[in-house]
């Protein structure tokens, strides 16, 4: 049977997680893995989550199914805080999700269905699973223009030019805040012209959100995805709690469907949970119910807002802190784009054999595309990093 099997390709940040959990060089920095850290390197569990970990423990008497749909209390929450009743909520119908992977394989499976080999438009770059999640959904990836490298700014006249020319047919994904890889952004302006242009063409909106709060606050950060949402009849929305809540690996997120109106809205939930039953029958719950006893509880929501903002603010220090060690070591304004992009990651645009150099010399690991997580900069080694950037980028 296995010899028919080709070995698969792993994704290359799982390759490198094992180059640098080998690499024995103590100056060892980690600017790979898409994760956050605290001060320490270390991907805390947070103490709102923790508290609401043993609520749970002292209150949980079942572990009976909970049903295809899963946490419906969890999917109510989740929908209040990313849109806060931008749409009619006759005409939303969620599910929860393997986290937010989990999230974006049901709703491209649904899409699928929809639109049997249909072109889903990614930005360029993208997150990588998006290709692998579009095409096991039997759509077909395309690409529109996002990053201009040498600006480092979104490129939002060529990525205009093709929005506009999509038909109703079209499906495009679009990262709903804090943009993996690149760090840029659209602005709120930019949105609303994206918001009117899918308006125009009837393009579907796939909006994937997987960094609420990260970037510029839990509002701020929800502005492209309200506006979309509120202007178009159709959309859908992934949400992954694996980073603002810092529960990773208990894998809770939530796909929602907004439909044109209620009846709708039940066609698609039934073929969201269709989905579901085929594959994973039901999804965890554990993340799930944590989140839920945190949004319900006034104090235990405040605190977690406030170890999300402590987050937050960590990644803007470290943007402007290495943005300003560059600076005042080049006399250059060449990485300033560091401070001004947001959420986790920044795409520095470095060529491939500049990032392995980094690696193989310095011990400074980055994905091969030059893609860095902000979270893992040594606060009190800055100097040091800028050095080793500036002498590499020189080389
Ligand atoms: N979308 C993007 C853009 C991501 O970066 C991630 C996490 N790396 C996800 C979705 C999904 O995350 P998870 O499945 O861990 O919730």
């Amino acid at each position: 049977m296995f010899e028919t099997l080709k070995k698969a390709t792993l994704d290359k940040i799982f390759v490198l997680m094992a180059e640098y959990a080998a690499d024995p060089r103590k100056e060892k920095i980690d600017l790979g893995v898409g994760v956050y850290k605290d001060p320490k390197g270390i991907t805390p569990v947070l103490s709102s989550v923790r508290k609401a970990e043993q609520k749970l423990l002292e209150t949980e008497t079942t572990k009976t199914y909970k049903g295809v749909v899963g946490n419906k209390e969890f999917s109510a929450a989740i929908l209040e805080l990313t849109l806060a009743g931008a749409v009619d909520a006759s005409r939303v119908r969620c599910v929860n999700g393997n986290g937010g992977t989990g999230a974006l394989m049901i709703l491209t499976q649904v899409l699928g269905r929809a639109r049997p080999g249909g072109r889903l438009f990614l930005s360029d770059p993208t997150w990588p699973n998006h290709l692998p999640l579009t095409e096991n959904a039997n759509l077909v990836p395309h690409f529109y223009p996002y990053f201009d490298p040498e600006t480092r700014k979104v490129d939002f006249d060529a990525m205009m030019q093709v929005l506009d020319g999509l038909t109703g047919d079209d499906i495009v994904l679009l990262h709903g805040c804090c943009h993996n890889p690149t760090g840029a952004n659209l602005t709120n302006e930019q949105w609303d012209v994206v918001a009117e242009s899918l308006k125009r063409t009837g393009a579907f909106p796939l909006i994937d959100l997987a960094y609420l709060g990260f970037g510029d606050g839990l509002e701020e950060d929800a502005y492209g995805t309200r506006k979309v949402v509120s202007s178009v009849p159709e959309s859908m929305i992934a949400f992954s709690a694996s980073k603002n809540f810092g529960l990773y690996r208990e894998r809770a997120g939530v796909a929602m469907a907004i439909a044109k109106d209620s009846e709708g809205a039940e066609v698609v939930s039934s073929q969201m949970q269709n989905v579901i039953r085929a594959t994973i029958s039901q999804t965890p719950d554990h993340g799930a119910e944590v989140v839920r006893i945190i949004l319900e509880d006034p104090e235990l929501r405040a605190e977690w807002e406030a170890e999300l903002k402590e987050m937050r603010e960590r990644m803007k220090r470290l943007r402007t802190k290495l943005a300003d060690a560059i600076r005042e070591r080049s006399n250059s304004a060449d990485f300033d784009f560091i401070a001004e992009h947001s959420g986790m990651f920044s795409l520095l645009g470095l060529p491939e054999e500049t990032v392995g150099r980094l690696k193989t010399e310095d011990a400074v690991y980055m994905i091969n595309d030059s893609r860095i997580n902000v979270a893992g900069i040594p606060e009190d080694r800055v100097g040091e990093l800028a050095d080793k950037l500036l002498a590499a980028v020189r080389a």
